[in-house]
């Protein structure tokens, strides 16, 4: 096990579909070590999602855990480390909510993207059973994100208006800071 290089935008394997991963090897020493890797790589990253793209294997796996420790993203539901092998997205809410989002494939930067805020998601875990579960709001945004990794695509991909997209020091100083202080009256 080991913590991987997070490759970024530019490297090709990001913009590619990815391989479903073969039934038969969940649970395998490979599968065990590959979502090991992708647990350290996350951890390392202090982020709170990543997809097996990201660490240059182009299959359809991602992990999702939010702690309860905060994370930049400021005060969100926790969810506890889940593996989503093969996963697929059902809208049933189309409408959607904005979020401000980063991405470890693209440092320093965060973008305003919004999405249906209620779906439904068909994956299979760790121990490869079938599983179905329905998600709303923030969360939503997070599964989406991860998955849309495993089909080449980006949040960048997403932003429809150009300047909601930031450093994230100006992020910080420009939009989080003003909420803040409204948010204080
Ligand atoms: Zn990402």
């Amino acid at each position: 096990m080991a913590v991987k290089e997070i490759i970024r935008m530019g490297h090709p394997t990001l913009r590619k579909i990815a391989e479903p991963y073969p039934i038969e090897d969940i649970g395998s020493e490979a599968f065990n070590v590959l979502i090991e890797d992708m647990r350290e790589t996350l951890h390392e990253a202090g982020g709170i999602g990543l997809a097996a793209p990201q660490i240059n294997v182009s299959r359809q796996v991602a992990v999702i855990e939010i702690p309860d420790s905060g994370t930049r993203y400021g005060e969100v539901e926790t969810w506890p480390f889940t593996v989503f092998v093969n996963p697929r997205i059902t809208v049933i809410q189309p409408e959607p909510a904005g979020y401000w989002e980063g991405c470890l494939s693209i440092p320093g930067m965060m973008g305003y993207v919004e999405r249906p805020q209620h779906i439904k998601i068909d994956y299979l875990d760790q121990n490869g059973h079938n599983t179905s579960q329905e998600i709303t709001g923030f969360l939503a945004t997070v599964v989406q994100h991860e998955f849309d990794h495993l089909q080449g695509k980006l949040y960048i991909d997403r932003i429809s208006d150009l300047t909601l997209f930031s450093f994230d020091e100006e992020y910080r100083t420009f939009v989080e800071a003003p909420q803040n202080e409204t948010s204080e009256d």
